[in-house]
């Protein structure tokens, strides 16, 4: 037993012999469990619709809805409730099904109080690491994702960097790295708000994800900043993801954008690629930057990319 929370663990015992029943409810109430009955299998589909139970001790034969169909029943409900089925000596392929369907774990009657008492226990303690195990992906998804736009984050972007740039160094490979940056976006905020300047970032978030594969990492560098890595990818594949972000754009329709020049949001881009035109991690995202600002002091609304030492517009 691992302490009084799991002890409080909510069973339905399910049999239809009122003897098997009691003894169950006796031996499980006495440590500390709350213990709920029912006759057959209509009568705990009743229950489990009305209450919740995280383990659910059910014979198989049953008049009516049987075992098997209570544990399928209740695996495509909330599969997280543990099933142990009890059944007699000599009905064991029954058993077998049921783990084939998913029951936790089964026990033969006649049965041994104690055992009962350790497979509910094992069972209390499987639940209790799966909550943890779910609450810990949780933890690392949150740390690890902008909370507004739902893309990356500074920090992973920054990790993911790493990865890459280690890989490309074993593999002799390549990669893309586009910055984005979203033009007026002060203005935007001063004229609209901004709640509305939110959700033209998280639009843009949801647009930048729609353009890009599963392989690229979306991030939001900062601000109205957004970094892509696009592993594999040469300057002519990082430039046309990038044309092709900035048509989604103009084919979009936005809010309260009537003081851009096309009425539409507008990004600048900056594009570079490592190793070809990039040293290490810094060059590579003082590049990209460079080439986006370039883009902005030259005009806004439009891509720029490093060659050797000099930045270029895009003209594609
Ligand atoms: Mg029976």
């Amino acid at each position: 037993m691992t302490g009084v929370k799991e002890a409080m663990a909510r069973i339905l015992v399910v049999d239809d012999e009122e003897i098997i029943r009691c003894l169950l409810f006796d031996t499980l109430s006495q440590v500390g469990y709350h213990v709920k009955t029912a006759v057959d299998g209509s009568d705990a589909i009743t229950q489990i619709e009305n209450e919740p139970f995280e383990i659910i001790i059910t014979d198989l034969k049953m008049p009516g809805i049987g075992g098997l169909e209570l544990l399928k029943y209740i695996r495509k409900i909330n599969p997280d409730i543990c099933v142990v089925v009890t059944t007699a000596y000599g009905t064991i392929e029954s058993a077998v099904s049921a783990m084939r369907l998913g029951a936790y774990d089964y026990i033969c009657k006649p049965f041994e109080l104690e055992e009962i008492k350790i497979v509910v226990e094992r069972a209390v303690e499987w639940q209790r690491l799966l909550r943890e195990s779910r609450l810990l992906q949780l933890y690392k998804h949150l740390s690890i994702i902008d909370g507004l736009t739902r893309v990356y984050n500074h920090r992973y972007f920054h990790e993911f960097l790493d990865l890459e740039l280690q890989r490309v160094k074993k593999n002799s490979g390549m990669f893309s790295l586009i910055f984005a940056d979203v033009d007026d976006f002060k203005h935007y905020n001063d004229l609209n708000g901004h709640l509305a300047g939110d959700e033209i970032l998280r639009e843009l978030a949801s647009l930048l994800l729609n353009t890009t594969r599963k392989s690229d990492i979306v991030a939001r560098y900062g601000g109205e900043e957004f970094a892509i890595v696009l592993p594999d990818t040469a300057l002519s594949g990082g430039l046309s993801v990038a044309k092709n972000i900035m048509e989604v754009i103009r084919g979009k329709k936005w809010m309260y954008t009537g003081f851009y020049p096309d009425k539409k949001i507008s990004l600048s881009a900056g594009v570079v690629v490592y190793p070809a035109d990039a040293q290490g991690k810094e060059d590579i995202i003082k590049k990209a930057d460079d080439a986006m600002y370039y883009a902005k002091k030259t005009g806004k609304n439009k891509i720029c990319y490093y060659e050797g030492n000099q930045i270029l517009d895009y003209k594609g």
